[in-house]
């Protein structure tokens, strides 16, 4: 009996996305994902000129009769869906059965395939069937598109150059290979090997394919749930970061998915463990009752829509804000020597240095990295109660770096860096629970302001009251502070008074507390901070570093960047040539 079933034209009206055969990465999408469908756990994509000329994908999977074969050619024939309710449940990949007679009207495309039985091979040049015949009966299918939109000219144009075009395809595989990790996926072009997984179901093994062992050394792997979502994956030291979005990678219930508010929350839950202008590297997927989220809102653009999303993004955020605290992250100045070979074959030494993280705890155990074949067993890393090893500080370089020593080597703290952690947690403590003590001031500060800045602080009058600052209208553009919260460091008062005020002008209708709170936090505490080139005493450095070793998070100031980097006394040896 046949496989296929007609699907009714309410349903294809309802898949209003469309054809998404633009440019040769959605053929290989169309074609890999008909081969997953398929239940293959092995499939092969070779390339041609970035797929251009050529596109061959070779699967193991169940294949098609002769008859199925042919009907996949015309439109409106799809194996995957059978009615509406289908479509709205739907949990496999493939929802647009028209795909392969949208390859086929703009390319030679030939399909060979078989159940194990008698095989079929078919062959279709720009929309009309050339031939048809037996073929061999290997179990699986191999579909070859040939001169892809030969016959449309725009479209070809439309194409970036090859590099481009090649670069979404190595894309799409990698986010396959993430999705399917039991699934052996390899990728050509111009019989060069470009990636290879191996189907052991490891996903970090995948990670480790995708981004080498430097990076897979420094994920994280988490794994958790509430009463809707499953979730488990990897993610990264906050020292591993990209300039884009693009390696936060969502899968849901085994499907790619690219939703702005999710990459958010995961971007968000780094919050002053890294810089805002750069991204994670994350592989999270999420299972979850199909019946909660709506797949079909925009099959192009991967888009999802779920209907529990703030139970999904309270999740996500705990998830990752809990491992990230877990962790002990000093960044470690590892030198390599790189020998190059010159011309006239003399090596050159090229000493470069790469700022790496050690994990440090009472029983110095470092990370030590091994991808095991069983995924229940991911490395974990041991919570510890110190974050900060003890340290002895011995001077000030610069007045800008303390110098400080333990038997593991050299560290050196950026005291402004630390100082504004250490503030910055302090801040938003106090800012979460103002209390009641107030500073009477001597002289009120005058604060004038542009009629309009005047306009929206008297009417957020109540945020500066909360904080327990005592406000008297002075005068047109004037606003009269009489009192101060005591926290307010001396010396600084009108300085912070005008910051925070600045803060409540840009929020202005967008106000939003906690958010107010903590750029009032990162704003103070950096100015509010030693100044570089400031040089303090041995004992104010040991209480410098007494604070910061009882903050949450000791590693980074609230920009992201790093407060303590560490010399091993090995990496010191090796520099000065004492050990090879
Ligand atoms: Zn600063
Ligand atoms: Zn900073």
């Amino acid at each position: 009996m046949s496989k296929i079933k007609i699907m009714n034209e309410i349903l294809s009206n309802k898949i209003a996305a469309g054809e998404v055969v633009e440019r040769s990465s959605s053929v290989v999408k169309e074609l890999v994902e008909n081969s997953i469908d398929a239940n293959s756990d092995e499939i092969k994509v070779e390339l041609i000129d970035s797929g251009v000329k050529e596109i061959k994908i070779t699967d193991n999977g169940s294949g098609m009769e002769k008859e199925d074969a042919l009907l996949a050619f015309s439109r409106h024939a799809t194996s995957k869906l059978y009615n509406d309710d289908d479509l709205y449940h739907i949990s496999s990949l493939g929802f647009r059965g028209e795909a392969l007679p949208s390859i086929a009207s703009v390319s030679e495309t030939i399909l060979k395939t078989s159940t194990g039985d008698v095989g079929t091979i078919i062959t279709y040049k720009g929309g009309k069937l050339i031939s048809t015949d037996n073929s061999d009966a290997r179990r699986g299918t191999v579909i070859t598109v040939k001169d892809l939109f030969y016959n449309t000219p725009a479209r070809l144009k439309y194409l970036k150059s090859l590099n481009t075009e090649l670069s979404l395809i190595v894309e799409l595989i990698n986010k396959l290979a993430l999705s399917y990790p039991n699934i052996k996926f390899s990728l050509y072009n111009n019989e060069k090997k470009l990636f290879n997984s191996d189907g052991s179901n490891n996903l970090l093994k995948v990670v480790n394919e995708i981004y080498g062992l430097d990076v897979t050394k420094k994920m994280l792997h988490i794994i958790g749930e509430n009463d809707d979502y499953d979730i488990e994956g990897f993610i990264s030291y906050p020292e591993i970061t990209r300039s884009t979005r693009n390696s936060i990678v969502t899968i849901v219930n085994g499907r790619i998915v690219k939703n702005i508010e999710l990459n958010k929350i995961i971007n968000d839950s780094y919050h002053t463990y890294k810089e805002e202008s750069r991204y994670p590297i994350v592989v999270l997927k999420i299972t979850v009752d199909p019946s909660i989220i709506d797949v079909n809102i925009h099959p192009a653009k991967q888009d999802i829509k779920f209907s529990k999303m703030e139970e999904l993004k309270d999740l996500i955020n705990n998830l990752i804000t809990k491992k990230l605290s877990e962790v002990t992250f000093i960044r470690n100045v590892e030198t390599k020597e790189k020998i190059i070979a010159s011309n006239y074959e003399k090596p050159i030494f090229n000493l470069e240095r790469t700022i790496d993280e050690h994990i440090v705890d009472s029983e110095q155990a470092v990370f030590d990295f091994e991808i095991k074949e069983n995924t229940e067993s991911y490395n974990e890393v041991e919570i510890t109660k110190e974050k900060l090893p003890e340290l002895y500080p011995i001077g000030v370089m610069r007045g800008t770096y303390i110098i400080c020593q333990n038997e593991n080597g050299l560290y050196l703290i950026d005291q402004h860096a630390a100082k504004e952690r250490i503030n910055y947690e302090l801040y938003v403590k106090l800012l979460g629970n103002p209390n009641n003590n107030i500073t009477d001031m001597l002289f009120p500060i005058n604060i004038e302001l542009p009629y309009n800045e005047y306009l929206i602080v008297n009417e957020n009058k109540n945020i500066l009251e909360n904080l327990n600052f005592q406000i008297a209208d002075f005068g047109i553009n004037t606003i009269t502070i009489k009192a101060h919260p005591t926290w307010l460091p001396s010396g600084y008062e009108e300085d912070a008074i005008r910051r925070i005020i600045d803060i409540i002008i840009m929020m202005n209708d967008k106000f939003n507390l906690e958010k107010f709170n903590e750029r009032v936090a990162i704003n103070l505490s950096c100015k509010l901070s030693i100044k570089a080139n400031e040089n303090i005493s041995i004992t104010e450095m040991e209480n410098l570093i007494d604070d910061l070793k009882k903050c949450n998070n000791p590693f980074s100031c609230p920009h992201g960047r790093p407060t303590i980097i560490h010399f091993s006394n090995y990496e010191l040896e090796k520099l000065f040539k004492r050990v090879l």
